[in-house]
């Protein structure tokens, strides 16, 4: 039988079917497992092989080894080793099943098992819970096929056990439903809630990881309106926006429907393409709105310095699930910026492009046509009035995109001159004076007074040192 004849839409790498094959050869079991047979299946691009077995990992390695297989020990206190073959990856994985689980997230232990049904069984979706063999073909005990076909997430089992005995299960469902575009089997979803504040117990890096995960499907703005008490669980700030009327008349939704229009906004401005730091911008964007609220007589909502103080809380917040530094700090300079009005002068949209510079070193000509789709997406999920500036936007980014083209200078590196010109041309010592110069010259340069050209900048010079 082929491939086809199971509804995969490509066969097993020729790289995997060596490694499953040398280790058949020894005598053992395997079967590619997981999330390349559901990727296969949905005609996703392949994704990477991983194999479970009958073999102990020692087995593992020394049948591999024997066969010129390079073999690393990746994670043996769970059965794994990572075999590499013509250059690529592949993990494999002894059959097994999971103990209790006292804290909500570790197996007390982990026993390995004979069967491989088994091992499908401690798996936490059906969709994620079958095997397949070249040869012997698709093995599906928990019905994932018929799931992937009619786009459900549906738990392994009884669901309220599994998510009980892991918590992350829970965030994990959220995650596939919202890359695959999934609904949530009914169970699943009502036990999904019920043990969502298992969360707690759940190393915060990897529920950033799993965060990660949801922003990257573009569909986040579903999670935060389908799936609240998940998103409020992994990012407990959030909960302060549910429900928190803005009491402006600029806005039609409370903030959190607000910030759900804003992540389906900038999905559409960038069609679907966001970048990590625009999608976690947009989600955090207003975080710090309820903390910073307050009503004036005319019983008028107001937000003063909300994007400051949502940078902060940004900065804590991915501090916290451990997402890298670089990524936070983009985030938090586009929060910073997200509620400050460039108007439609070159000398605006400059000097807004220095800033995020200053914020983000290296970072700026990205981040200013990034900060443009989370203003637009901003400006078209407040009220249809306040949707005008969305054309604004479309103005200010052809300004910016004109100063990028035109080899926009934003750093005292890139002037046309350096440190050696200005002792030349104005006689100074070599120090300090020298960059608060330099820095003189950009300014005269960003605010139009002088082109970045060598010899109008080696004119000012001379005109600056009264020569
Ligand atoms: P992707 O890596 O594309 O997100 P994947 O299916 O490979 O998808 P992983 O997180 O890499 O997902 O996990 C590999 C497999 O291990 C899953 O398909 C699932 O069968 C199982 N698995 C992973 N985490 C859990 C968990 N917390 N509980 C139960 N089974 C899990
Ligand atoms: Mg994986």
């Amino acid at each position: 039988m082929s491939f086809q004849s199971f509804g995969l839409a490509y066969d097993v790498p020729a790289y995997a079917r060596h490694v499953l094959g040398v280790l058949e050869a020894a005598g053992y079991e395997a079967w590619v497992v997981g999330g390349w047979v559901r990727d296969a299946l949905l005609s996703a691009p392949c994704h990477d092989v991983d194999l479970t077995t009958n073999a102990l990992w020692q087995q593992t390695e020394s049948a591999l080894v024997a066969a010129g297989v390079e073999v690393h020990e990746t994670g043996t206190a769970h059965g794994t080793v990572t075999a590499v073959f013509d250059g690529k990856p592949i993990e494999i994985t002894t059959y097994r099943t999971e103990g209790s689980y006292s804290d909500h997230r570790h197996p007390d232990e982990v026993t390995f098992v004979r069967d491989v049904r088994e091992d499908l069984a401690r798996r936490d979706l059906t969709i994620n819970a079958m095997a397949y063999h070249p040869e012997r073909g698709l093995l599906d005990p928990f019905g994932g096929r018929d799931d992937l076909a009619r786009g459900m997430v549906r738990a392994v089992g009884d669901p309220a056990k599994r998510f009980e005995e892991d918590a992350l299960r829970v965030l994990r469902a959220v995650r596939f439903a919202a890359r695959l575009g999934f609904r949530i089997e009914p169970a699943t979803q009502a036990a999904l809630v019920d043990w969502v504040a298992g969360l707690r117990d759940i190393a915060h890096e990897r529920i950033g990881r799993e965060l990660t995960g949801i922003l990257r499907s573009g569909r986040v703005s579903w999670a935060l309106m389908s799936q609240t008490p998940v998103m409020v669980e992994a990012i407990p700030e959030l909960e302060a926006c549910v429900g928190f009327d803005q009491q402006t008349p600029y806005h039609a939704y409370d903030v959190l429907e607000h910030t759900a229009r804003v992540c389906r906004g900038v999905e559409e401005f960038t069609g679907g393409i966001a970048s990590d730091e625009l999608r976690w911008a947009a989600l955090l964007h207003d975080i710090a709105k309820p903390r910073t609220f307050t009503m004036d007589e005319n019983g008028r909502g107001h937000f003063y310095g909300h994007p400051k103080v949502g940078a902060q809380m940004a900065r804590t917040i991915m501090h916290r699930l451990a997402i890298p530094r670089d990524l936070t700090r983009k985030v938090c300079a586009l929060v910073r910026l997200h509620d400050r009005p460039t108007s439609m002068r070159k000398r605006s949209v400059y000097h807004e492009m220095m800033e995020l510079e200053e914020l983000c070193p290296g970072e700026a000509r990205s981040l200013a046509l990034q900060l443009t789709d989370l203003k637009r997406a901003d400006a078209v999920s407040k009220t249809p009035s306040a949707a005008s500036y969305a054309v604004e936007l479309d103005r200010i980014e052809a300004l910016q995109r004109r100063l990028i083209a035109g080899g926009v200078c934003l750093t005292t590196a890139e002037l046309a001159v350096g440190g050696g010109d200005v002792i030349r041309e104005m006689g100074v010592k070599p120090g300090p004076q020298i960059g608060v110069i330099l820095r003189d010259l950009l300014r005269q340069v960003s605010n139009g007074m002088v082109p970045n050209e060598r010899d109008a900048l080696l004119d000012r010079l001379r005109q600056m040192s009264g020569v």
